[in-house]
């Protein structure tokens, strides 16, 4: 079994800035999740601090490659189930793995639902 310091579960853009946030910190930080839905050729120009217009895909690759800077693990995979063990760490159990971790972040964003009128 895998172990890591940090698991974020998602990433998107709160799961890459939370792992720049904590590998910075100099903990160990794994994240799972796959390319977000904003990763394609979504023009994307009210992002705080970016005077020119981003695609989604660009925007992603940057954050990729800022947490990649600090050492973060990054990889494609579904998380399917979360518990915690005796020792009170957190274990996930993926399509590919099986990962425990001291603590865990969910950022797996939102579904959007649409008002049944
Ligand atoms: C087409 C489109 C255009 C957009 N344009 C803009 C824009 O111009 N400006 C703007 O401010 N916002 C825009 N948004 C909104 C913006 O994309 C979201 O606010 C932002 O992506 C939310 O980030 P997030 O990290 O919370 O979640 P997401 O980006 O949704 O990321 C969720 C992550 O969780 C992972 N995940 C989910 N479940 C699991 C699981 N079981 N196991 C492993 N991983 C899992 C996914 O693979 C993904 O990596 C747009 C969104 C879309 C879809």
């Amino acid at each position: 079994m895998e172990k890591t310091d940090i698991l974020i579960i998602g990433q998107g853009p709160a799961g890459l800035s939370a792992a720049i946030y904590t590998a910075r910190a100099g903990m160990r930080t794994l994240i799972v999740g796959c390319a977000p839905k904003v990763a394609g050729d979504y023009e994307i120009d009210n992002y705080f601090g970016f005077t020119e217009t981003i695609t989604g895909k660009d925007l992603i690759e940057r954050g990729r490659a800022q947490a990649a800077k600090f050492g973060v693990e990054m990889r494609c995979d579904r998380v399917l189930s979360i518990h915690q063990n005796g020792d009170q760490k957190f274990v996930a159990k993926t399509e590919e793995d099986e990962i425990e971790a001291t603590a865990l972040i969910l950022a797996t964003g939102v579904s959007r639902v649409r008002p049944g009128i």
